[in-house]
């Protein structure tokens, strides 16, 4: 592994202190920090406003970004994809999602995820690591070189629980808004549902936009699906998000993932469509994108979707359907793990 420290991550105050033999440390740092954020620089050789010593002077101690890609795949319909590593061959993806309006992108906080859910990817894969602020940043980075439109937007649904990884997660949030230039808004976390970081993410002045992973109205699902019910159960979580809307004034949305037989019935649409009546919030039906799990899960007809989407329509609340993409390279949420383990382990031997 590279022995050199990576300055992605650091906040343009913290870059200060890499020039203190300069004499104006403070626009040096200011310099360093829009190559590093704003123009999406891989070297430092690219830095043509630093002096030479100074730039010979960070590549001996630094580096700017330590991702480095293993694999890259296009999909049809333009959605690219991302394995990634920092150096250790622990792999994790990352998502460019291009749309006429917008380009967004879906990144990952954890080499895999201690949530266990049973329907997930990832989930089912367990956890190895949490990321780092510069190593969540970076995969922006990496993709907005990808794109001649810029990335104006970014969820966090990709590997991992951002919540279970709070610290790291908030720090790359700040990163965003200061010096990635991104405003709070444009930024989507999305979490299964950890109670207690739901309430301090609301106390920390970040209007970012929640998605929480509802799934079913009803703790017996919820519980079977997803360990983390077992803790805070759905009459926790949604008092959470109501503290969280009263917090931020910013809506809720709920993700429903849709599987057959399971959490697609119509009494769940009903307790469903009750559970969040008059409550500020969205729920945005995910037909289940198939992962081989011990249970079997199957994906809802696309009737049966109509059909439970029917009823949180006539109950008036609103709702969407999750735009699918990429299918064609398994760029869908809960999918992001598991192709690449072969060649991942083969990188780990060599
Ligand atoms: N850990 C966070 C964010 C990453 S998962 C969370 O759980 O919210 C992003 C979304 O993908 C979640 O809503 C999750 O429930 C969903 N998801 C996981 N596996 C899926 C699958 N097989 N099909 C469809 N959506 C899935
Ligand atoms: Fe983790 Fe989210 Fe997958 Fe659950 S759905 S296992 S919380 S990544």
């Amino acid at each position: 592994m590279d022995p050199r420290t990576p300055v992605i991550g650091l906040t343009c105050a913290q870059m200060e202190p890499l020039f203190e033999s300069e004499p104006r440390s403070l626009v040096r740092a200011r310099q360093l920090a829009g190559w590093v954020y704003r123009k999406g620089a891989r070297d430092f050789s690219e830095m043509t406003d630093l002096p030479a010593a100074a730039r010979r002077g960070l590549a001996e101690r630094h580096l700017v970004c330590p991702l480095q890609v293993l694999d890259h795949r296009t999909s049809k319909d333009g959605v690219q994809k991302l394995l990634v590593h920092a150096g250790d061959g622990q792999g994790f993806e990352c998502v460019l999602l291009p749309y006429e309006d917008r380009v967004s992108c879906c990144i990952s906080t954890q080499v895999g995820c201690a949530m266990g859910c049973g329907f997930c990817a990832t989930g089912l894969g367990g956890f190895d690591r949490n990321l780092s602020p510069g190593e969540i940043v970076g995969q922006y980075l990496l993709l907005q070189r990808l794109s001649p439109r810029r990335v104006s937007h970014v969820v966090y649904m990709g590997m991992g629980e951002p919540l279970h990884n709070y610290d790291a997660v908030v720090a790359s949030l700040r990163l965003f808004r200061e010096e990635v230039g991104l405003s709070y808004r444009r930024i989507t976390v999305s979490t299964v549902g950890l109670v207690p970081e739901i309430r301090r993410l609301a106390g920390e002045r970040m209007p970012v936009h929640l998605a929480v992973s509802l799934h079913s109205p009803f703790d017996e699902v919820r519980s079977r699906l997803m360990p983390v019910n077992r803790r805070w159960p759905v009459t926790d979580l949604l008092d959470a998000c109501r503290d969280f809307v009263r917090d931020t004034g910013r809506k809720v949305t709920f993700e429903y993932l849709l599987i057959a037989g399971v959490t697609d019935t119509s009494d769940q649409a009903e307790a469903l469509a009750s559970l969040v009546r008059g409550f500020p919030c969205l729920v945005n039906l995910i037909p289940f994108n198939f992962v081989d799990t011990p249970n079997g899960l199957k994906r809802p007809s696309a009737a049966k979707v109509r059909a439970f989407r029917d009823v949180l329509e006539r109950r008036g609340v609103n709702v969407t359907q999750r735009m699918e993409r990429g299918h064609d390279i398994a760029a869908a949420c809960g999918q992001l793990k598991g192709r690449h383990e072969g060649k991942l382990a083969k990188r780990r031997l060599s």
